[in-house]
């Protein structure tokens, strides 16, 4: 990320929080951090200045990267007995605030004391997800990197299928598919891959296990992603992919994820609100009765975080812009039989929606299966 760039959102944060009436805002979670800073390490924090001025709080180890990384920001590099608490309460102490802005979602209670303790009069506002709310538009910049997770990951998929095997466990597959991950340019999978063989793909999450074997169902659910480097942008997709024999019925339960997710894209757009888009797929899977069978919200989005703003579920009336890139995966599970997700990543643009991810949705086995 460029100085500026990060100077740019630092600015669009101090005009957010202008209502809010802060002398400062504490920035404690460590994606917020990197956000609004280009700095990669953890352990550190940042104030954001109602003047203007930022001054981030972090140890030793990183002072060098912070140089390198957030030039021309001003850093305090606490000395080893100071803990970052201590560190973070001694600096508030200092910027003589009366009303300071906290992050509700991950300053804990035991440095809110701390900080409520050494900045005596002065206010401590706790106030949630505005970072976030930034983050949820992302720049050219950040598209771009989303797309390189994409690409890395869809390689790194087409590799992994080429190889299967029968006799592969679920944690084989994962393995291998972290493996070519990395191979592919990942700085690591953007989350534990999900590999799900048959009923197993009932639990949305489940974790991939040494003794479920591609053979033991005619199909496999895997859902997996790429995070990049340096900073660690993400992808998130989701496959069933046929490894034997599926049923016409599970063609037909196919067919209606599919749909539903057809429809939710198209119904992505600037202005939708959220909820709309999960209702676009919901209002499908209703009529085809197996409602009580989409159990999680339709989607959610990525970027630096796996899941982030915006969440495209019931009840979430915000508006999509521009910029947003969200997950689009309806999914239909069945304790007896299992369950079936298809997942892709939308950018949002100013005209409608442009799908990132194009792994082929066919129930066509792998060469090596058939
Ligand atoms: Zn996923
Ligand atoms: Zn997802």
């Amino acid at each position: 990320v460029s100085a500026d760039r990060t100077v740019r959102r630092r600015d669009a944060l101090r005009a957010r929080l202008r209502g809010e009436d802060l002398d400062a805002f504490l920035v404690t979670n460590e994606t917020n951090v990197t956000y609004l800073t280009g700095f990669s390490g953890d352990s550190t924090a940042l104030f954001v200045g109602r003047g203007g001025r930022d001054l981030m709080v972090s140890d030793g180890r990183y002072a060098d990267q912070i140089a390198q990384e957030c030039p021309g920001l001003e850093a305090f590099i606490r000395p080893i007995e100071q803990t970052l608490p201590a560190a973070l309460g001694a600096t508030a102490a200092g910027l003589g605030a009366r009303r300071i802005g906290i992050e509700a979602d991950s300053l804990t209670v035991a440095t809110a004391r701390i900080l409520t303790e050494a900045v005596g009069p002065a206010e401590l506002v706790a106030l949630e997800g505005r970072v976030e709310a930034l983050r949820a538009v992302k720049d050219a910049g950040e598209v771009a990197a989303i797309r390189r997770a994409i690409d890395i990951a869809e390689r790194a998929f087409a590799a992994v299928l080429e190889g299967l095997t029968p006799d592969q466990s679920e944690a084989d597959v994962a393995d291998a598919l972290e493996a070519a991950l990395r191979r592919c340019g990942a700085r690591a999978a953007s989350f534990p891959p999900i590999v799900a063989v048959g009923a197993r793909a009932a639990l949305p999450h489940a974790r991939p296990e040494l003794e479920a074997r591609l053979a033991d169902a005619p199909f496999v659910l895997i859902d997996w992603g790429a995070a990049t480097r340096p900073l660690p942008y993400k992808s998130d997709l989701t496959r069933v992919v046929a490894t034997g024999n599926v049923t016409s019925e599970f063609e037909r339960v196919y067919g209606i994820v599919l749909e539903a997710q057809a429809r939710a894209i198209a119904a992505v757009r600037p202005g939708a609100t959220a909820e709309s888009v999960d209702l676009a797929a919901r209002s499908v899977i209703e009529e085809a009765g197996f409602g009580p069978y989409f159990t999680h919200g339709l989607g959610h989005g990525i970027g630096l975080d796996i899941h982030e703003a915006p969440r495209l579920r019931r009840g979430v009336e915000d508006a999509l812009a521009p910029g947003m890139v969200v997950t689009i995966e309806p999914g239909i599970y069945r304790p007896s039989w299992g369950g079936l997700r298809v997942e892709d990543d939308v950018l949002v643009t100013p005209d409608g929606c442009e799908v990132l991810t194009g792994v082929p949705k066919a129930l066509d086995r792998p060469p090596s299966l058939a």
